[in-house]
């Protein structure tokens, strides 16, 4: 409403000057309104310049204030300049939490330019693809990842399936690149470490094609068999048996082995262990006895010590793993060789023990000897009937009890197999 009383103030001028333009003349009229509105001329130029100066760096605490149609104009400048920086640091808190979200992402983001020129990236894309966050900004992508992979599918324009990528640095590791254009010419580009579901993938691969090749070689001889006998059916009763006793060898080695698998596919399965009182020391009498049977004479079996203990755990895991582990100990000590089984409290941890006075281990082989399949000597191994799977049963099994396998060989000397259970294992 200052613009109406300013009209009125210019309407009053006129009236006044026009007043004293009769009374004392028209020159006097003349002059009153030429200094009056030089006056307000002054003013306006004063506030006008106010307005400008303010305006470069427009401050809310230091807003300029006038008098009438200027306090007017200058609220309302206010009100605009004090609107617009709401919304800036809105809109800046907003950035601010979209940038935080890109950072804290686990997957790499890359934003390129229309040359693939680096804008922006967060710390798992740097750490994926060995980028520098300040440094490498506005740098050509494939200039910094010599990868021809990488070049070919920025250059093919097809993003409708990721690449993989495999990254010999910073650390060896596999990605999966895809990249989202937006903006008509910009670019995202997502990484997504995928080493770990690389390697599950290679042992899965791995796996079968053990088992298939484990199970290959008894068929193979077994459909062999057959195949004689049909086209021999006169074949003499004796080397008939004698076939049919291989051939029942050859079953007997598939039946291990599909019983190892299931065993192992059990205790993979993740259920809860079903946890009892095992009376260990019994045990050992028991795995003697197996032992013995197994050994048909060929070795000494003692028991050096039984402490009387017993443990919480699973008895048909735990017998299932000390068995295979008393087996190995025969399997692999030559004939007139001692094998000991130990039961005792070492501080305050129970620990079973396998030692024997076999073939022993050369210690870059021990790290790896609990890898499924894993074998020093496959010929060995197969003559004494191991499927390659007794030591990655006992590690699941002594994963399910807390405890851990520590083993010491000497080549040619013998083997020292001792599980170490928690002390919270332990019933006196
Ligand atoms: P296998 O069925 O071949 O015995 P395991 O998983 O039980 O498979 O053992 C893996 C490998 O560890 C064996 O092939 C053997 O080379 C080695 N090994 C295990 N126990 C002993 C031992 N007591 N003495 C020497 N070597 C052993």
């Amino acid at each position: 409403m200052y613009w109406l009383s300013s009209l009125f103030f210019y309407l009053a001028l006129c009236v006044v000057a026009l007043f004293v333009g009769a009374v004392a003349g028209v020159e006097a009229g003349l002059l009153l309104a030429l200094v009056t509105i030089s006056a307000v001329l002054v003013y306006h130029l004063i506030n006008l310049a106010r307005l400008n100066f303010w305006l470069q760096a427009p401050a809310l605490d230091s807003a300029p204030r006038g008098f009438l149609l200027w306090r007017e104009a200058f609220d309302r400048i206010y009100e605009l300049v004090r609107n617009q920086q709401k919304r800036k640091n809105q809109l800046s808190a907003t950035l601010d939490r979209f940038q935080r979200a890109g950072e804290a992402m686990p997957d790499g983001m890359v934003i390129l330019d229309e040359h693939d020129r680096i804008e922006w990236c967060n710390p798992a894309a740097a750490r994926h693809l060995g980028l520098n966050r300040q440094a490498d900004i506005s740098q050509q992508l494939t200039n910094l990842i010599r990868t021809p992979a990488l070049r070919e599918y920025l250059r093919e324009q097809d993003f409708s399936q990721p690449l993989v990528l495999r990254m010999p640095r910073p650390q060896e590791q596999v990605l999966t690149i895809q990249l989202v254009p937006f903006d008509s010419n910009r670019k995202l580009l997502l990484s997504r470490d995928i080493t770990q579901l690389d390697r599950v993938q290679t042992v899965h691969r791995d796996f079968v094609a053990n088992v298939s090749h484990e199970l290959r070689t008894p068929l193979t001889v077994v459909g062999g068999f057959i195949e004689t006998m049909l086209d021999m059916p006169d074949i003499d009763p004796e080397t008939r048996e004698q076939h049919l006793k291989l051939m029942f060898e050859q079953t007997g080695r598939m039946q291990r082995l599909v019983d190892d698998l299931l065993a192992l596919s059990r205790l993979e399965s993740g259920q809860q262990l079903k946890e009892e009182e095992v009376n260990v020391p019994q045990m050992l009498q028991i795995l003697q006895t197996e032992a013995e049977g197994l050994s048909q004479g060929r070795h000494r079996i003692v028991i050096d010590a039984v402490a009387p203990l017993r443990l919480i755990g699973n008895n048909d895991e735990l017998h299932s793993a000390f068995g295979n582990l008393v087996s190995n100990a025969i399997r692999y000590t030559p004939q007139g060789g001692t094998i000991g089984l130990r039961w005792e409290m070492r501080a305050d941890q129970p620990v079973f023990t396998v030692h024997d006075t076999g073939i022993g281990i050369a210690p870059e082989h021990i790290p790896r000897l609990t890898e499924r399949f894993y074998r020093i000597d496959r010929g060995r191994s197969r003559a004494t009937g191991g499927t390659g799977l007794g030591l990655a049963i006992v590690k699941h099994v002594l994963q399910r009890h807390q405890a851990r396998l520590v083993v010491q060989s000497r080549l040619g000397e013998g083997s020292e197999f001792a599980v170490y259970f928690p002390a919270e294992r332990a019933l006196t």
